[in-house]
């Protein structure tokens, strides 16, 4: 008798843990030490920090930072424990990009208005993606300057030094609210990584210079590293898309593989411009797209050019001496309808301060007569 009242607590328990894999199913008892932390994601803007077409120089509310910003300030508010980061690519893509690097270049003390709306929007981490090579290592030096927040890659090493030629990994300090109100110090090992097919992309700029080490191997040699020193959770920047293709080093997209690293918690795609979680990835193995898990670690990607926001609500608890997820749930919201019409309005805060660069592009596209 006992060993069967045993089993079936074994069943239950299995069961009610199931469960809490997704945010809204939860329905245990609220944990004093229970913490609800929110993670958002922009990723491939790709210098679309207006809702303009510089091709047909008119307004596309399809596009733009401008309205993405709406979408992190409301996702914000409904949280209070919110984290944001960019995966990357988001300096080249658009005339505002080319004009700014190839044209007009950077003004000396003036900061670069992909990194100064980063600064306004309070991010709190950046991973470089591929296309921040495309103008050369020098401008892409320049630029950083003016960027607030930790710029992050770990797989692109520096030929000199044989060590990362960016700053591998962060460990953020933040204090987090649980539902009783009570604060606790968070520490969030945040690590990030990009195709090695950059030395083939930009060889002009890179060959002699930089060499890329493959992402799964990179991963497994540093986050061990993030979490000895103290990490409670881990979120990897990837800029780099998701497929199940069998594994091969020089992938271009190691998402999946990532997924399998147990040390990684969270992942933020990128890259591809994709979305996940979406029906393209509807025949990926082990993958839940109702709640946005891959091999039970929850993953984001939201498309690009600022069309999307990534979001992953993760409930942490504190169990045996240490934090916990307990619960997690990956999404993306869209800052148009599914017939293109804006959902969110302009933040006009974000748009004055990149608004002299754009008219500025504006103005020499009219000139060239394009
Ligand atoms: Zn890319």
């Amino acid at each position: 008798m006992k060993k069967t009242m045993l089993f079936l607590l074994t069943i239950i328990t299995s069961l009610f843990s199931f469960s809490s894999t997704s945010l809204t199913a939860e329905t245990g008892p609220v944990n004093q030490e229970s913490v609800d932390l929110r993670i958002l994601e922009t990723t491939d803007i790709h210098a679309d920090l207006m809702n303009y077409d510089y091709y047909q120089t008119k307004i596309d509310n399809r596009i733009g930072l401008v309205k993405t910003a709406t979408l992190i300030k409301e996702a914000r508010k409904e949280s209070k424990n919110t984290l944001l980061f960019d995966d990357g690519d988001h300096l080249k893509g658009n005339p505002l990009g080319e004009y700014l690097a190839r044209i007009r270049g950077m003004k000396k003390g003036k900061t670069h208005p992909v990194y100064r709306a980063f600064n306004y929007l309070k991010y709190d981490a950046i991973a470089i993606g591929n296309h921040e090579f495309n103008y050369g290592l020098g401008f892409l030096k320049t630029a950083l300057k003016g960027a607030k927040m930790p710029v992050l890659n770990a797989n692109v090493y520096s030929v000199k030094k044989n060590k990362p030629y960016f700053k591998p990994y962060t460990i953020l300090k933040r204090t987090v609210i649980d539902q009783s109100g009570k604060t606790h110090e968070l520490k969030i090992g945040v690590i990030a990584f990009m195709p090695t097919q950059i030395m083939r992309w930009d060889k002009a700029n890179l060959e002699g210079k930089v060499f890329a080490k493959p992402i799964v191997e990179t991963a497994k040699e540093y986050v061990p590293i993030v979490k000895e020193k103290g990490a409670d959770i881990i979120i990897a920047l990837a800029h780099t898309g998701i497929s199940s293709e069998p594994y091969q080093p020089d992938t271009e997209n190691a998402v999946y593989y990532l997924t399998q690293i147990p040390e990684i918690d969270v992942i933020l795609a990128g890259h591809s411009h994709s979305v996940f979680p979406g029906p393209v990835f509807q025949s990926l193995p082990n993958t839940n797209l109702e709640t946005g898990l891959i091999n039970e670690k929850p993953v984001v990607m939201a498309a690009a050019f600022g069309s999307r926001l990534g979001i992953i609500d993760l409930k942490l608890s504190h169990r045996a001496g240490k934090w916990q997820i307990v619960a997690r749930k990956s999404y993306t919201k869209s800052i148009t309808d599914e017939n293109g019409k804006p959902l969110v309005k302009t933040d006009k805060g974000l748009y004055q301060l990149v608004k002299e660069e754009h008219e500025e592009t504006v103005d020499f596209i009219k000139k060239l007569g394009l």
